[in-house]
């Protein structure tokens, strides 16, 4: 890239360095090369893809670390900073219904995409639960829809270059409308009077490692996406991806791998 070169040969660009070749890791050095940058990787394991790896043996492949897919468009993203698309790479498929719920008494309840299902098993546990919850969940307007764009663009995609970027007053009527003061299962409980709903519409918390009973109610921006955006499962596992990503990266920009350093 003769752009890039100085008079004597060095590279103009503004160099980054980034440590660790996880999803994160490789994310960020894919961005950063397109914005620019000459970027070096620096990863201590002999391999990419960080906690998501795979472990084969006697034919049989295992995944470490992630196996299912929440937020499928953060993946496309990655790709496409790069120019590149995933689905040239791997292949999605989303798993419906999601899983089954099996309660105390013997019901239960299967999340699945299928709105007339849903209609029919929430209707069964508590009379016009399916319409609050899907003025909640469903439609554009909904809470935890919101909750989602929200975070995303107002807190996630964002940089806070100093403490009062982040204490502002537009953060604090943000905190506010995502209400982080409320606990989630308190607010679930406004939805659903049947303890199952509740419980089925707010464990989720817990794959992040929080329960509801402590979680913000923000936290309904789980349940949104894995209902609206589904759950999905990596043919030949999530591995695939990270090496894919791992293979893009070194093809497409300038980014110099160091693996085995310590
Ligand atoms: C058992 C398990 C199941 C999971 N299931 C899911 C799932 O189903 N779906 C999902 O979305 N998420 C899941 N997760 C979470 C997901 O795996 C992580 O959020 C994601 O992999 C984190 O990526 P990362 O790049 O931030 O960090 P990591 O994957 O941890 O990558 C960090 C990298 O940095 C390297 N490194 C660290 N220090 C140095 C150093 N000093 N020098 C050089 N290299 C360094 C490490 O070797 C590693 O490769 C799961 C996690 C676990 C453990």
């Amino acid at each position: 890239m003769g752009s890039d070169v100085e008079a004597g040969g060095r590279d103009a660009r503004p160099h980054a360095v980034v440590v660790g070749a996880g999803f994160g890791g490789m994310s960020a050095a894919a961005r950063l090369a397109c914005c620019g940058y000459n970027v070096t990787c620096v990863e201590k394991h002999a391999t990419p893809g960080g906690r998501c790896t795979e472990i084969v043996r006697e034919g049989h492949r295992f995944d470490v670390g992630p196996s299912i897919i929440l937020v499928p468009s953060a993946y496309f993203e990655a790709f496409a900073s790069i120019g590149d698309d995933l689905n040239n790479h791997v292949e999605l498929m989303r798993v419906d219904p999601t899983y089954t719920i099996r309660f105390y008494d013997g019901t239960k309840l299967e999340l699945t995409g299928d709105l007339q299902r849903m209609e029919t098993q929430l209707e069964s546990m508590e009379t016009g639960s399916f319409k609050r919850w899907g003025e909640e969940t469903c439609a554009d307007i909904s809470y935890g829809h919101d909750n989602l764009h929200m975070t995303l663009e107002n807190i996630a995609h964002r940089n806070f270059y100093s403490l009062f970027e982040f204490f502002s007053p537009l953060n604090a009527f943000l905190l506010h409308k995502l209400k982080v003061l409320r606990k989630h299962y308190n607010y679930i409980s406004q939805v659903f009077k049947d303890s199952r709903l509740r419980s089925a519409f707010s464990f989720q918390d817990m794959y992040i490692g929080v329960s509801p009973y402590d979680a913000p109610a923000t936290f309904s921006l789980l349940q949104y996406t894995e209902f609206c955006d589904g759950v999905w499962y990596c043919r030949g596992g999530l591995y695939k991806i990270s090496q894919a990503l791992a293979k893009v990266l070194q093809s497409r920009v300038t980014c110099v791998w160091k693996l085995n350093m310590s």
